[in-house]
């Protein structure tokens, strides 16, 4: 069977919402607010700044929404990975239980915003089920869940390997935990919804538009572009995955990290209520995660993961992924795929995402590869930072940002640890 006969190599939700006409409008001399990326964090940052009244100009190197934002998998959870012990050892109980509360705030911040702004997006709490990959994993599972932080519970229950049919048409796992709280979100829309108000707002987007460089005059940024230069009050770098030579001391502190995605073609009437009965959203325990969820429409599976030790192209990818996902689902052996494509999360060498300010340029960005609620999160609070509103301070604020010596943005140390933590996750128990 050819799995990529008529499979298309751009994300499933590119279907739904095409992407956008860059029409090359004159960039404006100056502005109060430059915001580089229009993913989730720069969107959320300059539609608060330009509700608050200041001039902003987002721009982006490829059309708006190109990076992550309209690429990822559409679940949306608490997202800070560290757990309270490890975040207690390295800031101090009271930190560490700050920056998990942010996470919390970020989930409700989100479903509250698609709310209020009234934005289409498929957006449900459908809760999420973390499969055990083995038996100690399911152990550590329940034994977090029983100890969890005081003050800090969130909701959740373990769901023994006898009763996983209920969650999960699968024999692949240990039993899990169900996170009743995490959501599920078609992720083009709801970046086509930000953009719109954004707009609305009077912040100008412009795609095609790299900045190539940033310098300080006085007390403002002069950023150069192939199309011009701009004058900026304020700057903020929202590029995340993509983060690059224009600004070194970021891309010095993140690591672009590949996150590969299928979709199936529509499964046969009934399938889908039997893989996934619930509609939650669903994670593993491995280190090396897979993610997956039905489509909107639940009439295909969206299965995501990483492929290979190194950085692969989607045609490689398509096939690799499904061969894993029919580990998991055998049912889906003779189901093609429909769409193969992959986009870069940014990682950080503390797990945390960091919010500050380097040179006088805000920044947000490191969310491990788990930013849909994060971002916008983030990114509001970064707006708030630029408007200098005290509800723009956050857990994050300051913490140190670290990079490790002679790292420059390329990861060459990537390859071995994906392998090594493959042969982790799979080491029998
Ligand atoms: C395949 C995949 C699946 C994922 N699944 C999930 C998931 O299910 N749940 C979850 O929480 N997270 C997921 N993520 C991560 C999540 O999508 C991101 O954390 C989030 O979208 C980050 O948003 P952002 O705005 O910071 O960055 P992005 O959306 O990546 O935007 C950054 C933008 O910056 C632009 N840019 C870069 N350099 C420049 C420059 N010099 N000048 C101008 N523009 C520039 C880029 O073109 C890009 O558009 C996934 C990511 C991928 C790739």
């Amino acid at each position: 069977m050819d799995l990529l006969e008529n499979c298309k190599l751009t994300p499933y939700w590119w279907d739904d919402v095409p992407r956008p006409v860059v029409v090359d409008n004159p960039l404006p001399a100056q502005v109060d607010v430059a915001v580089i990326g229009a993913g989730y964090t720069g969107l959320h940052a300059a539609l608060q700044t330009a509700r608050g009244g200041r001039s902003t100009l987002v721009l982006d190197a490829e059309e708006a929404g190109w990076g992550c934002s309209t690429r990822n998998g559409g679940q949306v959870s608490t997202s800070i990975k560290p757990s309270f012990e490890q975040l207690a050892r390295r800031h101090g109980a009271e930190r560490a239980g700050e920056i998990l509360r942010e996470g919390q705030r970020s989930l409700a911040w989100m479903g509250e915003f698609v709310r209020s702004e009234g934005i289409a997006c498929d957006f449900h709490q459908v809760g999420r089920f973390h499969a055990a990959h083995n038996a100690a994993q399911y152990a550590a599972l329940a034994a977090r869940l029983a100890n969890q932080p005081k003050g800090l519970e969130i909701p959740a229950h373990m769901v023994p390997r006898a009763e996983q049919h209920g969650e999960l048409g699968s024999d692949a796992y240990w039993g899990g935990a169900v996170y009743t709280q995490h959501c599920s979100v078609h992720p083009a829309r709801y970046h086509q919804g930000l953009l719109e108000r954004a707009l609305a707002a009077g912040a100008q987007v412009q795609g095609r538009c790299p900045v190539a460089g940033i310098e300080c005059q006085g007390d403002k940024f002069l950023l150069s572009t192939p199309r011009g230069q701009v004058l900026a009050r304020d700057v903020v770098v929202a590029t995340n995955g993509y983060t690059g030579k224009a600004t070194p001391w970021l891309q010095r502190r993140v690591i672009p990290i590949g996150s590969y995605m299928i979709a199936t073609e529509p499964l046969p009437d009934g399938l889908m209520d039997r893989l996934m009965p619930r509609n939650r959203i669903v994670s593993d325990t491995r280190k090396v995660v897979y993610y997956y969820r039905a489509s909107p429409d639940r009439r295909r599976i969206l299965f995501g993961g990483r492929v290979s030790h190194q950085e692969t192209n989607n045609r490689v990818s398509g096939p690799l992924l499904h061969a894993d996902m029919v580990n998991v689902f055998p049912q889906l052996r003779d189901v093609k795929i429909s769409h193969s494509w992959s986009g870069f999360v940014a990682y950080t060498f503390d797990e945390l995402m960091h919010v500050g300010k380097h040179e006088g340029m805000h920044y947000a960005m490191g969310y491990c590869g788990a930013g849909v609620g994060t971002s916008s999160y983030f990114g509001m609070r970064v707006g708030q930072q630029v408007l200098g509103l005290a509800e723009g301070r956050t857990a994050l604020d300051g913490l140190a940002f670290q990079t490790r010596p002679f790292y420059t943005g390329n990861p060459w140390f990537l390859a071995p640890s994906v392998r090594y933590y493959r042969w982790r996750d799979q080491r029998p128990v």
